[in-house]
């Protein structure tokens, strides 16, 4: 811990993962002495470099940028890079140790990683977007490789951001490979990878609930977030037969009683993805909606919850709210967005509840179908990739009912994901021996 006390969201990951798998090592003769835990909490490279750019005004401005490669027991490091002025050492670590669990409860072969910079794309223009991802790419191109690392998107960086990287990055190596996923459809994207995160998120949902002989339809789901996650969340909930009530994005929430349609939902799509606007222009539209500014969602009535934002946004107090209001089911689409409290209410109101490094590993698993896509010079059909996608989630939401199960038939899915995905990694790490 001394060596980290400085970094509070990386300590509140792995001391999530440390509550579940320490009792299990104790358990497992196989794991003792072996140090396996100390192994993985400590990166197997850290990367920070300076990225310079110049503005629209001319100014020559400064950001730090990074590459966490944790973990490559049991494939190559992957996991997304995220451009947003709170990111530092401590965010990053924590994506990436849970990005370690992640990907191998996917079953693909993915070590894990995490990237990105302090930099703010908010405000800037696409010239400004493109000069500094040329500029991050130019020093990031010599730590990754379709081999070695794979980045992909993450808050802040989408499918514009994709491209400018992999221009630059080809550029620079002159071979046209997989080294990003999340890329367009035309220069070796798959199709279903801007929906993954989302869709499984509710694909993961609607496994917890099918355990309960229960599904999505005519339930009023209420989502934070009105990014890439958030919006596919949506748009998969609405199609299982939801209500969905609210979005929100750093301003505020906007609460639909009507419900958010498939057509509202383009309209969001408009304002966010097109006219990068703010979520609070809904209302100008539909005038029946209502903005609650500097408010989180969390206290309107539902009966299914998804935090689709970021970390940490879903507190204890929020939590108690939430099922006092009779939620029944919390799917997280974001990573780690609820905090140890809201954790421990959820458990207490014996609710269902997904830790995000098991439901929205959607994302990461069908970026794992890129990568092979990529290696077979092939492109999958929406339905191909969409069933391999349901397939994975149902197999992780399996995998977190074997390692799961408690006493009274109910699901840990915590202790379920935890365990699941570390009896994979460390099995290889024991194989290879101290490297
Ligand atoms: P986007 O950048 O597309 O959207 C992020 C959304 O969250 C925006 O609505 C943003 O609002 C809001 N948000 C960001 N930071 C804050 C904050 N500090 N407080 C309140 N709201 C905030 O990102 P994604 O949808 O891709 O990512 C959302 C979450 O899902 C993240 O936790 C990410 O790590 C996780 N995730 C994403 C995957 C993917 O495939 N994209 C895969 C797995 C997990 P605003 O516009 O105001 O900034």
């Amino acid at each position: 811990k001394s060596r980290n006390n400085h970094e509070p969201e990386f300590l509140q990951a792995v001391q999530e993962v440390a509550e579940t798998v320490i009792p299990y090592i104790v358990n497992h003769d196989i794991y003792h002495g072996k140090n396996i835990l100390l192994r993985m909490v400590e990166p197997e490279r850290l990367i920070s470099f300076r990225v310079s750019w110049v503005d629209d005004s001319g100014e020559i401005q400064v950001n730090r940028g990074y590459r966490i490669q944790m973990n490559s027991a049991i494939g190559p490091y992957k996991g997304g890079l995220r451009f947003h002025p709170t990111v530092n050492a401590s965010i990053l670590k924590f994506l990436a140790f849970e990005q370690v669990f992640k990907n191998s409860l996917t079953t693909l072969p993915m070590g894990g990683g995490k990237g990105g910079s302090d930099f703010d794309p908010k405000g800037k223009s696409d010239n400004e977007i493109m000069r500094f991802c040329h500029a991050f790419m130019s020093e990031l191109f010599r730590h990754i490789g379709p081999n070695t690392d794979v980045p992909a998107g993450d808050i802040g960086v989408g499918a514009r951001e994709i491209g400018f990287m992999f221009g630059m990055y080809k550029k620079l190596k002159n071979e046209f490979t997989g080294v990003l996923t999340g890329k367009g459809q035309s220069w070796g994207g798959s199709l279903i990878r801007p929906e993954a995160t989302g869709y499984g998120t509710v694909y993961f949902a609607q496994n917890m609930l099918q355990r309960k002989d229960d599904s999505f339809e005519g339930k009023k789901v209420v989502i934070s977030g009105s990014g890439n996650v958030a919006q596919y969340a949506a748009e998969k909930a609405i199609e299982l037969g939801a209500t969905i009530l609210t979005l929100s994005d750093s301003g505020g929430y906007i609460l639909d009683e009507d419900g958010i349609s498939t057509e509202k939902l383009k309209h969001v799509m408009y304002i966010k993805n097109e006219k990068r606007g703010r979520i609070s222009e809904y209302v100008d539209k539909y005038p029946e909606a209502k903005y609650f500014e500097g408010e989180r969602p969390w206290s309107v009535k539902c009966d299914i919850a998804l935090p689709c934002a970021t970390q940490n946004e879903l507190n204890g107090e929020e939590a108690k709210q939430l099922i006092k209001n009779g939620c029944m089911c919390v799917s997280e689409g974001a990573n780690m967005p609820s905090t140890p409290d809201a954790i421990h209410e959820f458990q207490k109101g014996k609710i269902l509840f997904a830790p995000g490094k098991a439901s929205n590993a959607g994302g990461v698993a069908t970026s794992g179908l890129e990568m092979s896509q990529n290696s077979l010079r092939i492109s999958w059909s929406r339905e191909e990739v969409d069933s391999r996608l349901k397939d994975i989630m149902e197999d992780i939401h399996d995998s977190c009912v074997e390692y799961g199960k408690n006493d009274d038939g109910s699901i840990d899915y915590i202790r379920g994901a935890n365990i699941a995905g570390f009896v994979k990694v460390a099995d290889a790490m024991l194989a290879q021996g101290v490297i």
